[in-house]
């Protein structure tokens, strides 16, 4: 483990154990220490129905370990010492600066739920999600790298990975090596699996050629999960996924998008011309890619969550000292019922948001289908996000609406939460269909 992230275990094992005797948690309610993390983690991996809980007693999803909370002071700590200072500058360049990507490996944020045999933080999905909520509070850009390096590619990589895949790709992912997951196509967004990128079997390896849309770290990765359709007849079954080095000679990173925000996350065109790939760099078996996007968007859609509610934060943090600063007709702005009302209600909004993205980062710890409860949070936080970041600048007048207080950022990062990881509707869709098989109407 790297010096940030394990000098904070260190401390919460101290402080932990004191936490153990007072504690008795359930369901949703974290772990207090590391062994106690460990055996309430082996718990939920053997659960394979939902019966089995009952003899789990459940727990505020939103009640915090100590270990978590050390966690979300020492991220917090470092992202105001380490990102905070760069912020404008990444944004009117539309970069992020090479330095701090190398900060964020060297204190364990770019391996966080690897495990610690190869080099990661060993941290829990709900710990990955406290880190990226923190890091949004910030910089929405920087946790988008931080998500999607994390819980989408290295979770596809952790859970597909054969075990020389693992040692070679997560010992990097967790040191030095930016991950990039590629899956859209111009003709194949929402429609994720009309993939027209073709992997053509050539006995010892696969061809690939195609190109991909929107990629996300693609000029800071070295490391690409590429879906390619190797049996395009058998439809989404002959989807496969493969890994690619970014030194492959038939990858071209083309055209990067200039765009409305989260400017300093990279977002690339890539074009594959005969990328030969190894047999040995598929990931999971051929046909199986369909599976595995899915299962690790489901797990990016919670972190996405997680970056929603980490804007809604940060603007609260930026608007509510203003609100009491500001005074008008001899009032401070914040005491006025109209204005009180209002804040009010944005607060429950994102506390409810919080618990939507906690409970399934928590569920999906407990190793529970976390399909629905994915698609609540991300669709229910990023509207959430998005409200609080535009009725900050309301509440803000003129000065929200300057680029030097902050929320004019904020309310341009937002608007992505709608759109990747699957659109607003696309999480409808999903949350639709999953009430129709609950009801039995899933057939037609
Ligand atoms: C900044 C950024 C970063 C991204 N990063 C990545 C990445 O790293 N890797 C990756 O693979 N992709 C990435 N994407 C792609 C992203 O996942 C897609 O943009 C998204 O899934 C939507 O696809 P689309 O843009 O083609 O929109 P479309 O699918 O064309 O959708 C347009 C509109 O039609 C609606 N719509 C479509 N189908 C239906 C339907 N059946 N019912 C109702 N409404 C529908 C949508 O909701 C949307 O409102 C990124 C995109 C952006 C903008």
């Amino acid at each position: 483990m790297n010096k940030l992230l394990r000098s904070c275990r260190r401390l919460l094992s101290y402080a932990s154990v004191a936490a153990h005797s007072r504690s008795n948690f359930g369901l949703c309610a974290p772990p207090s220490n590391e062994k106690l993390s460990l055996s309430f983690r082996r718990t939920f991996a053997s659960v394979e129905s939902s019966d089995n809980l009952n003899n789990v007693l459940p727990g505020p999803c939103l009640v915090f370990s100590e270990d978590e909370n050390m966690l979300r002071d020492t991220v917090r700590k470092f992202a105001q010492s380490s990102i905070a200072p760069k912020v404008k500058d990444m944004d009117e360049k539309a970069e992020t600066d090479k330095e701090l990507v190398n900060q964020l490996f060297a204190n364990g944020l770019m391996g966080l739920e690897v495990p610690v045999e190869y080099g990661g933080s060993g941290l829990t999905f709900t710990e990955a999600c406290i880190v990226i909520e923190e890091i949004a509070k910030v910089d929405p850009a920087v946790s988008v790298l931080v998500d999607v390096h994390n819980t989408v590619v290295n979770t596809a990589i952790r859970k597909w990975a054969n075990p020389d895949q693992k040692k070679k790709w997560l010992t990097a992912l967790a040191t030095d090596t930016v991950g990039s997951f590629c899956l859209s196509e111009a003709g194949s967004g929402s429609d994720a699996f009309a993939l027209k990128t073709r992997a053509s079997d050539k006995g010892d390896h696969f061809v690939i050629d195609g190109g991909k849309l929107w990629i996300s770290n693609a000029m800071e990765a070295g490391l690409f999960i590429v879906f390619a359709n190797a049996n395009p007849e058998k439809g989404h079954k002959g989807i496969t996924a493969f890994i690619i080095d970014s030194k492959n000679p038939g990858l071209t990173i083309a055209k990067k998008e200039d765009k409305l925000g989260i400017r300093a996350s990279s977002t690339c065109e890539l074009v594959f011309q005969n990328a030969k790939v190894p047999k040995e760099d598929i990931l999971g078996e051929v046909g199986t890619g369909y599976k595995i996007a899915i299962e690790s968007l489901n797990e990016g859609r919670i972190g996405i969550g997680a970056q929603m509610i980490g804007i809604a934060q940060g603007c609260f943090d930026l608007i509510f000292p203003y609100l009491h600063e500001r005074k008008q007709f001899g009032s401070r702005i914040g005491d006025f019922q109209g204005v009180q009302f209002q804040y009010a209600k944005a607060r429950v909004e994102l506390e409810a948001a919080r618990a939507l993205v906690y409970n399934a980062a928590r569920m999906n710890d407990a190793g529970l289908p976390i399909r629905k409860e994915a698609a609540f949070a991300k669709y229910y936080s990023a509207q959430v996000a998005e409200r609080i970041a535009s009725k900050s600048i309301d509440w803000a007048g003129g000065m929200g609406f300057v680029k030097e207080f902050g929320l004019e950022k904020y309310y341009r990062d937002v608007k992505i939460g709608h759109i990747y990881e699957g659109t607003d509707n696309i999480q409808l869709q999903t949350i639709a269909k999953e009430m129709q098989k609950e009801y039995g109407f899933d057939k037609k």
